[in-house]
C-alpha cells in the first residue's frame, strides 16, 4: 500500500504553495493536484492551473461535480407535487404574569428538547401559506429546470436558491464532496491517502484553530502545513521556487476562488464591476434563471447592504437586490447611501491588490 498525496489546488496562493510544498517534500510521482471546477471561475484560473502544471511537472486532475439526477428528480416532485398542508407563522404564548407557558404532551407531560429543558408552546398566527408549488409557480419552474453542465449554476437551480453565509453548500457540494470522493476513490484503490490542505489561521476567525495535522481514520488523513504562515510567507515562498502568482491578485482580488463569491467584500465587488463585468453580466443571466427555479420567486447572488445591514436572500428583497444594484452599491462611498461618481471614475488599471505585490 503506497501513501499518496493528495493536494487541492485552487488557483490561489495557499494551494499553490502547498503542491510545492508537497513536491518538494515527496517528489512529483506520490503528490497528486485536484481541482474542483465549480464553473464560476475566472479564465485566469485556468490559465494558471496550466502554468501550475508545466512550472511544477504534477498533472491537475479537474473535478466538475453533475447534478443532473437532482434536477430529474426535483423536476418529477414539482409536476407531482399535490400537498395540502399549510404552512402557520407561530408566536410563544405566555401567561397573565408573563410566563412562558410549556408546552404539554398528549398525556399532560411537560415536553422536553434534547437538552431537557422545557419548550415553550406557541400559536398558529395568520391564515398560513400553501406549501405545495402552485400551478403558475411549477409552470415557471419546470420552464428552466434543464441542467445546464455548469456545476455553480444547476446546484442553485436544484436548490431553488443561491448558497449564503448562513446556508454554505456550494462548498460542500462543489469543493468538499468532489474532493472527499476523489479521495475514497484512491483509498478503495488500496492506496493511504494525506489530503494537503492551504489552510492558514490568520486568514479568518474560523480558522484560528486550525489544527496542522489530523487523522480521519480509514487510510485518510489531513495535513495542512501553512496553518503558521502569513499570506507574506507564502508569495515569498512561491517567488523562491520560481513560482509567479495568479495574476487576479494585482487586480483587485484579495483572494482566487468564484467569479465572484458569494462571500465577496465590498472592495472586492467594486473591482469586479469594473474589471469584469462579463462576470456580472453571467451572474445576472444566472440570477434570472434561478429566480424563475425557485418556490417563491426569490433569488439573488449576493445580497446587497441596506441601512450597514446585509439584506439576507428573502425574496420580498430580492427583486431591489440583483446583482448590478450590488455593484451599484459596491460604487458607493462609506455606508453606501450615496452614489460616488469619484469612485466610479476610478481606473481600474491601477494595482489595486490587497498583497502590495506591486509596491
Ligand atoms: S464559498 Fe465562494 S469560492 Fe467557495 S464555492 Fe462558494 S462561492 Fe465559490
Amino acid at each position: 500500500m503506497s501513501i499518496i498525496h493528495v493536494v487541492s489546488v485552487s488557483g490561489g496562493k495557499d494551494s499553490a504553495a502547498t503542491l510545492l510544498l508537497a513536491i518538494e517534500r515527496f517528489g512529483t510521482d506520490r503528490v497528486r493536484g485536484i481541482f474542483c471546477d465549480t464553473g464560476n471561475e475566472h479564465q485566469a484560473v485556468y490559465e494558471y492551473l496550466h502554468y501550475l502544471e508545466q512550472a511544477t511537472g504534477v498533472v491537475i486532475a479537474t473535478l466538475r461535480a453533475n447534478f443532473q439526477n437532482e434536477i430529474a428528480s426535483k423536476r418529477v416532485f414539482i409536476a407531482r407535487d399535490q400537498r395540502t398542508r399549510r404552512k402557520y407563522a407561530t408566536q410563544p404564548v405566555f401567561d397573565a404574569a408573563g410566563q412562558a407557558v410549556p408546552k404539554r404532551d398528549g398525556r399532560g407531560n411537560i415536553a422536553l428538547d434534547k437538552k431537557g429543558k422545557p419548550i415553550q408552546k406557541t400559536i398558529k398566527v395568520g391564515g398560513g401559506e400553501r406549501v405545495r408549488w402552485t400551478n403558475k409557480a411549477k409552470r415557471r419552474a419546470l420552464a428552466v429546470l434543464h441542467p445546464s453542465g455548469n456545476p455553480f449554476l444547476d446546484l442553485c437551480l436544484w436548490k431553488g436558491c443561491f448558497p449564503s453565509r448562513k446556508a454554505q453548500f456550494c462548498t460542500e457540494e462543489l469543493k468538499r464532496n468532489m474532493a472527499v470522493e476523489y479521495q475514497l476513490g484512491l483509498i478503495e484503490r488500496g492506496h493511504s491517502v494525506v489530503s494537503w490542505q492551504g489552510v492558514r489561521r490568520d486568514e479568518s476567525l474560523n480558522r484560528r484553530n486550525a489544527k496542522k495535522y489530523e487523522a480521519v481514520g480509514g487510510g485518510l488523513h489531513i495535513y495542512r502545513p501553512l496553518v503558521e504562515w502569513s499570506a507574506a510567507d507564502v508569495f515569498a515562498y512561491c517567488a523562491s521556487k520560481g513560482i509567479k502568482p495568479n495574476p487576479l491578485y494585482t487586480q483587485g482580488m484579495g483572494r482566487v476562488g468564484c467569479m465572484p463569491c458569494i462571500n465577496a467584500n465590498k472592495p472586492e465587488l467594486k473591482q469586479i464591476g469594473q474589471r469584469f463585468p462579463e462576470h456580472i453580466s453571467r451572474i445576472s443571466g444566472w440570477e434570472a434563471r434561478v429566480l424563475a427555479a425557485s418556490k417563491r420567486g426569490g433569488a439573488t447572488f449576493i445580497p446587497a447592504e441596506n441601512g450597514g445591514k446585509f439584506v439576507q436572500n428573502a425574496p420580498a428583497h430580492a427583486a431591489a437586490n440583483d446583482i448590478y444594484a450590488v455593484i451599484e452599491w459596491a460604487n458607493t462611498s462609506r455606508g453606501g447611501k450615496q452614489f460616488s461618481l469619484l469612485t466610479a471614475l476610478d481606473e481600474p488599471t491601477a494595482c489595486a491588490s490587497s498583497y502590495g505585490l506591486c509596491e
